[in-house]
């Protein structure tokens, strides 16, 4: 009856959640040490073992070479990530990510699952979602969507219900602050707009807090290599604990002396007043693209962890002249929208009516040159489609010729918002032969369409002459090849993982502790007796020990199971 479970994955920077449609509403699956976000952490242990999530994030300050954190930032590139002596992709560092997320649905479902749907940040270019989308694919997933996520936002506080709406989610996370305007009417949800800080979030304010922890005890700054983690760590807690409001205080053992610190709101305010300006700008921004004003708003979501601090929520206040809506927990808000989205999927409505429609997040343009007296200078850019355009979207431009007898044009086509094209990011070129005439006599038509799929058509043509040039631009630098998929699939399964990682034990194991919870008298204490047995194989990583004592277990399982359903 029931059609495959389908995931709802929160891929985030700091930290990952997964939800599931269960009963009519979404539910936030807790990983095995029972939280519902697991740290977007990735290490190696000791003995060259994979750790994911907070046992990762435990050894970030104390083996930095061993761990990698915030690799959603290099999602799209092909920047080379290191853990020990081996180097990964961003997507290879998700994939593991998210290989542990399956298996802890799969834990606490009790069978396996394939199909998800993953959120991705409203400003992720193509290359990007496909970097996404690649992460799954090595993880084992069916990735269904992609999902925006003020989107998923607005789908966890309900909005979908209203007939027009138009809101601005404000999402500041661990490392980054995103802000998306979205105009919803008629089923139709718009991303309008959106803008951000890649360089700004929470840890940014924990950060300010450390410093300021210095100040109080300057004796602390000279020892700050060998402090920094554990104070990092109070500073840390100082901002959470703050986030209940008044003061609060923290303190630290250090060279047999306790150290203390006592801080109240107004000081934490001081003290990151320049984080607290910067939120601004993005703001701004977004409203400019999006052509709204603050009165057109009928809501301001909030959106990630940081969030949570009063200070936030009162500068956001500030900025909009009202409240923003915070009756979600703001860092699970869009884990919990993307299993509304599961949900849908599962139900075939799959926001039915709702057509999602998406804007281009970077300008698209060719190189061109400026005239310096006599000369040209070549290496500005020429955007043809700007930033915050809806899609699909097609446009033409005239350029013409800048030298006498000019025989060919060279095309370059840049993806960017920088003035010279060297800052920009290059995606192809083409050349086309034409006419020699005097400079400045032959016009050439650039047209630029992008698709819904990401596909970027470069049309050209030279007035007077009725062929065209195409250029398709499909495979952008920072995308993996086929080839490269097939190689990093073998290269995770490879990676060790801990025993009691490992998928089938993890089922077997919460076979056990539902069977014990079903069980009574003699039977529930055989139940607890091969329990443990089975937790010490695992632990002892004995491969032939724990391939015994399976069989054993499964053999008790089955006597029961029957029973039990
Ligand atoms: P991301 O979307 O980047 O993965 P999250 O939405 O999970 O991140 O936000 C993580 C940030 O939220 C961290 O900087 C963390 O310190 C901060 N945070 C989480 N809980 C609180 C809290 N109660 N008070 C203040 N900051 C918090
Ligand atoms: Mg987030």
């Amino acid at each position: 009856m029931a059609n495959d479970m389908v995931m709802g994955i929160d891929l985030g920077t700091s930290n990952s959640a997964v939800s599931l449609w269960i009963e009519g509403r979404a539910v936030l699956i807790p990983n095995k040490q029972g939280d519902v976000l697991t740290p977007s952490v990735i290490g190696l242990d000791d003995n060259e073992q994979i750790l994911v999530g907070k046992s990762a994030q435990k050894r970030l300050q104390s083996h930095p070479h061993l761990t990698q954190a915030s690799f959603k930032r290099f999602m799209g590139t092909n920047a080379e990530l290191s853990l020990g002596t081996q180097t990964f992709r961003a997507e290879e560092l998700s994939a593991l990510l998210l290989r542990q997320l399956k298996e802890d649905v799969e834990a606490w479902l009790g069978y396996a699952v394939k199909d998800a749907v993953i959120t991705v940040p409203a400003y992720f270019n193509d290359v990007q979602r496909r970097a996404v989308k690649t992460a799954g694919q090595l993880a084992g997933l069916n990735v269904l969507r992609l999902l925006n996520e003020p989107t998923a936002a607005s789908l966890a506080f309900g909005l979908l219900e209203n007939k027009e709406h138009k809101y601005l989610t404000f999402d500041l996370g661990g490392g980054t602050f995103d802000v998306s305007i979205i105009d919803m009417f008629e089923g139709v949800i718009e991303v309008c707009a959106s803008s951000g800080d890649v360089r700004l979030g929470g840890d940014d304010f924990s950060e300010e807090i450390y410093q300021w922890m210095l100040k109080q005890h300057p004796a602390l700054k000279e020892v700050q290599a060998e402090i920094r983690a554990p104070l990092l760590e109070q500073a840390e807690a100082l901002k959470i604990a703050l986030s209940k409001g008044g003061e609060a205080s923290v303190s630290l053992r250090w060279n047999e002396q306790d150290w203390h610190w006592t801080m109240t709101e107004q000081m934490l305010t001081t003290c990151c007043q320049s984080l607290l300006t910067r939120l601004q700008q993005p703001i701004l921004q977004a409203l400019h693209d999006s052509r709204f004003t603050l009165n057109d708003l009928d809501d301001i979501l909030l959106v990630g962890g940081a969030t949570r601090m009063p200070l936030i929520r009162q500068t956001v206040a500030r900025l909009f002249g009202r409240f923003p809506r915070h009756d979600l927990n703001p860092d699970e808000a869009v884990a919990l929208g993307a299993g509304v989205q599961a949900g849908m999927v599962m139900a075939d409505t799959a926001l039915d009516d709702v057509i999602l429609t998406d804007v281009m997040p970077f300008s698209l343009g060719i190189e061109t040159s400026k005239r310096n007296g006599a000369y040209y200078e070549s290496g500005y850019f020429l955007p043809l489609i700007e930033r915050n355009t809806f899609l699909p979207v097609s446009k033409m431009q005239t350029v013409s010729t800048v030298e006498d007898n000019q025989k060919i044009i060279l095309l370059k086509i840049y993806q960017g918002e920088a003035r010279r094209v060297q800052d920009n990011v290059f995606l192809g070129e083409m050349t086309i032969d034409i006419p020699q005439k005097p400079a400045g006599e032959v016009d050439i038509d650039v047209r630029f369409t992008y698709t819904v799929d990401g596909l970027l058509e470069v049309e050209c043509r030279y007035q007077g002459n009725p062929e065209v040039f195409r250029l398709l631009i499909e495979k952008v630098p920072g995308q993996m090849s086929e080839q490269q998929i097939e190689q990093s699939l073998l290269k995770i399964a490879d990676l060790k993982q801990h025993p009691r990682d490992r998928k089938e034990n993890r089922i077997l194991l919460s076979r056990c502790a539902r069977l014990y919870e079903f069980l009574l008298g003699e039977d529930r204490y055989w139940m607890d007796q091969v329990t443990t047995e089975f937790e010490r194989a695992l632990d002892s990583q004995d491969l032939r020990r724990i391939a015994a004592i399976r069989q054993q277990v499964e053999q008790f399982l089955s006597r029961y199971e029957g029973d039990s359903h």
